[in-house]
């Protein structure tokens, strides 16, 4: 470890920066028909228009219900495009995509989308970049850059959802089932934007996806206050607790923000969302070598979750060419497997889909911004893509 622990400050307010234009999925419904109001149209047009974007249309041409006049004043009010396309890369065969999206001013994120025989899963982000400085992450190298609108977030679901839909990865034409905030950025520190997704993501047409609450996964790195508001919300989405360490002190160190809320209080927090929704929660582990994959820590993490109604994600890390972090060899990897369940623990080790297009957490934005920083595939799959220890990445 040593001198890669690089101590960057923790960062909780995002930079102020030049809003995004206003985007109908920023709005409630009732703000929408008040803003088509305002435009000299009916209201029942914002259901209209609602209709088209989350079915992810957005060229006035094929908008055949609104009249033709309308269109393009409706969709320059309120359909800016708020995300471009940089790039795509593919992997697994065309069934993993990687997007790497341009923001009105500049700033980059990313998402994956990421098919499996049974769903298909988009990892979406909340943020430009993270303020939560973790050592061994990209992203928490590159700093905040801003908070994501909820229309940013959204974009990126509604995007999959039109990629699935259009047949655009491969295995033909399909349906978006899963979202995972488990890209760039700290879901829970741009709270309300990330609760204003998840009514999009959940509400049902015109106004929304209409996924189910238990395909959809929020992760969180720990912000205590955070999660205990999120159980009090009664959204019974997936929560994804990114642990790392069961211990205080090397949390401290390799999750700077157990200098705040400790080990303790992320997993009573957890358990308390847990036994208010009924839903076990996922702990996210990235297995780095010689760094957290030790048998005690096993053990200990064994005698913290015994008996808990959570789920143990093992995340091998993706190393990064030059970085002093890797991944723990594969004996390793069993050994800490062996150890948790022995503990009762459910375990899986999980599938990291897209590493050979750097599926990792922010990698393929930093890799635009910053040379040679240490990255860990940490948020790519989905927490329910259990793939048994030692299986090569391209489970399908
Ligand atoms: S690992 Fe996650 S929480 Fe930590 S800095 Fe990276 S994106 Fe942020």
């Amino acid at each position: 470890m040593g001198s890669a622990m690089t101590a960057l400050p923790l960062v909780f307010d995002a930079p102020r920066r030049g809003k995004p234009p206003r985007h109908l999925a920023d709005l409630t419904r009732e703000e929408a028909r008040a803003a088509v109001a305002d435009l000299g149209q009916p209201a029942f047009r914002a259901d209209q228009l609602a209709r088209h974007y989350y079915r992810g249309t957005t060229d006035p041409a094929q908008m055949t219900d609104i009249p033709a006049a309308a269109r393009e004043t409706l969709r320059e009010a309120l359909l800016p495009e708020l995300l471009t396309v940089v790039r795509h890369q593919t992997a697994d065969n065309g069934r993993t995509r990687k997007t790497l999206w341009r923001l009105h001013d500049g700033a980059l994120v990313e998402s994956v989308l990421m098919r499996y025989p049974d769903r298909a899963t988009v990892c979406i982000s909340s943020q430009a970049g993270c303020g939560m400085a973790c050592p061994f992450c990209a992203t928490g190298q590159a700093g905040l850059t801003r908070n994501l609108s909820a229309a940013e977030i959204i974009g990126q679901a509604v995007a999959a959802a039109a990629a699935m839909a259009d047949g655009e990865v491969a295995g033909g034409p399909g349906r978006l089932s899963n979202v995972v905030f488990m890209g760039m950025g700290e879901p829970l520190a741009n709270y309300a934007r990330v609760r204003a997704t998840l009514d999009a993501l959940l509400g049902t047409a015109p106004y929304g996806l209409g996924l189910s609450q238990r395909s959809v996964t929020v992760s969180t790195v720990g912000l205590v206050p955070a999660i205990r508001r999120l159980t009090e919300e009664g959204r019974n989405v997936t929560l994804a607790v990114s642990l790392h360490a069961p211990d205080d002190e090397l949390r401290d160190t390799l999750v700077p923000i157990n200098t705040r809320w400790k080990v303790g209080e992320v997993i009573e927090a957890a358990d308390a969302y847990a036994q208010r929704t009924g839903r076990r929660y996922s702990v996210e582990y990235a297995l780095i070598r010689d760094v957290n994959d030790q048998p005690f820590r096993a053990d200990l993490l064994g005698r913290l979750l015994a008996g808990k109604l959570a789920h143990v994600n093992l995340i091998p890390l993706n190393p990064t060419p030059g970085s002093p972090w890797d991944a723990s060899p594969l004996p390793a990897q069993r050994e800490f497997v062996a150890r948790l369940r022995a503990a009762g623990v459910a375990t899986t080790v999980r599938d990291t889909r897209g590493q050979d297009i750097d599926g990792a957490c922010g990698q393929l934005a930093a890799a635009d911004r910053v040379e040679g920083v240490p990255a860990v595939a940490l948020p790519t799959p989905a927490v329910e893509a259990p793939v048994p220890l030692g299986a090569e990445a391209d489970q399908g």
